[in-house]
């Protein structure tokens, strides 16, 4: 069975990467979608949100990166997914998320959403968070792959690591 994992990604960071590799052994096949949003202001372009998860999930085999301008359950339906895999984090990500998965089932019957409860270590951690850290500086080396944490540096400066 093949899943889809849809999100902004901006950037991916170890809590995404968490879902990804657990997702990534419940389905033969996991398409990452990073999902064009012209309603969120983005730090990063979505083809270099695209290279980065393609350079964090290398390792694992059987998972895909891919942007997309269109409905998620379309994308899914067109990609040949019959699974969308979320994260929750917090109370707060389910509200948000039932509103989402119950949209996305108004849409389309045959495509199920299936939510992986995050990891204790990354329950906190969230894009925004990497970011405002970044912006001021500090280090993201724990919570973000190397290659992003690289490429934040470069947008940002770093000072005390
Ligand atoms: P979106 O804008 O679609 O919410 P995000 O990139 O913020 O995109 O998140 C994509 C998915 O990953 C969401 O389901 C979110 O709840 C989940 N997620 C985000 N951060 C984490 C984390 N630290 N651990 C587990 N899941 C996460």
């Amino acid at each position: 069975m093949k899943a889809m994992f849809p999100g902004s990604f901006d950037p991916i960071t170890n809590g995404h990467i968490d879902i990804i590799e657990r997702g990534s052994v419940l389905f033969e096949e996991l398409v990452v979608a990073v999902m064009i949003n012209q309603q969120k202001q983005s730090l990063f372009p979505v083809e270099e949100r695209v290279t980065m998860i393609k350079e964090a999930v290398k390792h694992l085999g059987n998972v895909t990166v891919e942007a997309s301008g269109v409905l998620t359950v379309d994308f899914a339906r067109e990609k040949g997914a019959s699974v969308l895999i979320r994260g929750i984090r917090a109370v707060m990500d389910y509200e948000y998320e039932l509103q989402q998965a119950t949209a996305n089932m108004m849409l389309s019957h045959d495509i199920e959403s299936l939510f992986l409860v995050a990891s204790p270590e990354y329950s906190f951690l969230s894009s925004s968070t990497v970011k405002t850290i970044a912006m001021h500086h500090g280090s993201v080396d724990l919570v973000v792959p190397e290659n992003v944490a690289r490429r934040l540096k470069e947008k940002y400066g770093e000072n005390n690591g």
